[in-house]
């Protein structure tokens, strides 16, 4: 709807979605048009319309689901994102990301949906988190941009991003070298995914998707440490056969007290 000619600066709002039934309609098009998988990325905030959706799928059949959700963290975002957005909206991800799992887990919809976590998540030890939690993989935009040399300048939509990776001005870019810096964003890929399968056969299993929650732990506000199936306790509970249906109270996490 924007007319030739004129800036596209992300506009607020898709025209198409005005509610979750409009997006499982949307998700469903572009999937039967495409032919692929089809999912979607959001950073939560209010999180009500994640139970609605859940509720919408249930009563429309498994099928109309998406294929993949992207949790994003509230963090996230390029160096053009507006700061008020980037410091204010939203929930970080290690709040939204173990909450989205177990919503689609009290809804049965765990196995259908693919979980892909995002948002900050640039070293082993941020992934094998996710992992733990669990996230079925993770994908990360900053570590790449780190690993070719992006210093964070965040003038991504200026054309004067000072290490050639975001602009087109023909200066500038002479500072980026792709075939050293390709060399650079490989060593990256493979040492992280490494340093994760440490970690994992650290923690005594095969392979790194078999973490679970019990195998991390978190620093909880009594200084203590906690595991992470201590912490976020609803997929233990359900795997305990505990009715842990939308409405019904959950046990507090020990020592959350803030
Ligand atoms: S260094 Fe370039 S790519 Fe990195 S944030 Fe700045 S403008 Fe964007």
């Amino acid at each position: 709807g924007i007319p030739v000619g004129l800036d596209s600066i992300s506009p607020n709002r898709h025209v198409e979605v005005d509610s979750v039934p409009d997006l499982l309609d949307l998700i469903t098009e572009v999937r039967t048009t495409t032919g692929k998988p089809t999912g979607i990325k959001f950073v939560v905030g209010a999180y009500g319309w994640l139970e609605t959706l859940c509720q919408e799928i249930l009563d429309r059949g498994p099928a109309s689901a998406p294929d993949f959700v992207t949790v994003d963290g509230a963090d996230g975002g390029s160096g053009a994102a507006p700061g008020a957005l980037m410091d204010s909206m939203g929930l970080p991800l290690r709040e939204s990301l173990p909450m989205v799992i177990d919503i689609l887990e009290r809804y049965a919809l765990r196995e259908r949906v693919r979980v892909i976590a995002s948002g900050k998540l640039v070293t082993p030890t941020d992934v094998a988190w996710a992992l733990c939690v669990g996230a079925d993989f993770a994908v990360s935009a900053r570590g790449f941009m780190f690993a070719l040399g992006c210093i964070q300048a965040m003038q991504c939509n200026k054309d004067s991003c000072p290490t050639g990776i975001a602009t087109h001005n023909p200066r500038l870019q002479q500072g980026l070298d792709p075939t050293r810096k390709a060399v650079r964003v490989a060593n990256y890929v493979r040492n992280t995914i490494h340093e994760v399968e440490v970690i994992a056969h650290s923690c005594g299993v095969h392979e790194p998707r078999e973490l679970e929650r019990f195998h991390g732990r978190i620093v909880a506000s009594h200084g203590q440490s906690v595991p992470l199936d201590a912490f976020y306790p609803t997929l233990r509970e359900i795997h305990q056969g505990r009715d842990v249906r939308p409405g019904v109270p959950h046990t507090a996490p020990p020592g959350d007290t803030n």
